[in-house]
């Protein structure tokens, strides 16, 4: 089995002080996990997290929430490949948010995949469905045609195009119920293990399909939507998930490193 992958996202949250406590909890413990683990903090403290972890595991890496696709130029406000690549290993490209709150269009996305790529950046694809497409009792396998006209998989679809063969194994994909995300109003929590796998599994379909099975076994695949340290291991459990993304729960760093050490603790 692949090491299990838990990604932080901050969001806008965390003062400096917050975020240099918090880094240096996670990263006095990573070494002790069989996982990777990616704190993905605001911008403006990329930098001092990058010295901060100079010496760190090797198992524990920084990523950037967002980026812009081109290198320099006039685009008041963002952040480009060329800033961020010495700087992260990941970055978290079309979340929810940045589609809903910024109008970020799946052409717009796939630009930035390309970027990352070039630059040495491992993309994050998230992609999310804003309601359930399926119950669970339906099976896992290839995807139907209507599944394949769905948002999600135009998302999967438009996200990875033009993606060479080559670098398919440093796309890891996010799998975000936009209904499931705690800070959704009305939502419910977390998916069940079941249904995610079960959408993960199509999503993984797809990719078999375009770039081959073999190909497709190096694709990381995440689910991200209320996960906590109760609930990781119902997702880590599923063939079909290889990590989580996590929000709300990755703030604490008492309940991220419960959730890290479910993933990768000693048996
Ligand atoms: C997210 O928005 O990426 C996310 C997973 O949030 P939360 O864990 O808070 O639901």
């Amino acid at each position: 089995m692949r090491k299990p992958l838990i990604v932080g996202n901050w969001k806008m949250n965390t003062t400096l002080a917050d975020a240099i406590v918090l880094t240096t909890q996670i990263k006095n413990a990573a070494e002790d996990l069989e996982a990777d683990i990616v704190l993905c903090p605001p911008f403006t403290w990329l930098v001092p997290l990058n010295d901060l972890l100079e010496h760190a595991p090797e198992n524990l890496f920084l990523g950037a929430q967002n980026m812009w696709f081109a290198e320099k130029g006039p685009m008041t406000g963002e952040i480009s490949p060329l800033m961020l690549k010495d700087l992260v290993e990941y970055v978290i490209l079309g979340h929810s948010e940045r589609r809903f709150h910024f109008g970020e269009s799946n052409a717009l996305i796939n630009d930035k995949i390309h970027a990352a790529l070039a630059h040495g950046i491992k993309p994050i694809l998230c992609v999310s469905e804003l309601k359930k497409m399926q119950d669970e009792k339906r099976g896992r396998g290839r995807p139907t045609e209507a599944v394949l006209r769905s948002d999600i998989f135009q998302q999967i679809k438009m996200g990875l195009k033009g993606v060479a063969e080559k670098d398919i194994a440093k796309i890891t994909i996010a799998f975000e119920p936009v209904w499931a995300i705690s800070t959704t109003p009305g939502t419910k929590g977390a998916a069940s293990g079941v249904y995610a796998a079960n959408v993960m599994s199509r999503l993984k379909s797809y990719i078999e399909e375009k770039y081959g099975v073999e190909q497709a076994a190096d694709v990381t695949m995440l689910y991200g939507g209320s996960v906590d340290a109760g609930n990781v291991a119902e997702f880590l459990y599923q063939p079909e998930i290889d990590g989580v993304l996590v929000g709300g729960a990755s703030l604490k760093a008492s309940e991220f490193l419960k959730m890290c050490n479910i993933a990768g603790g000693p048996d």
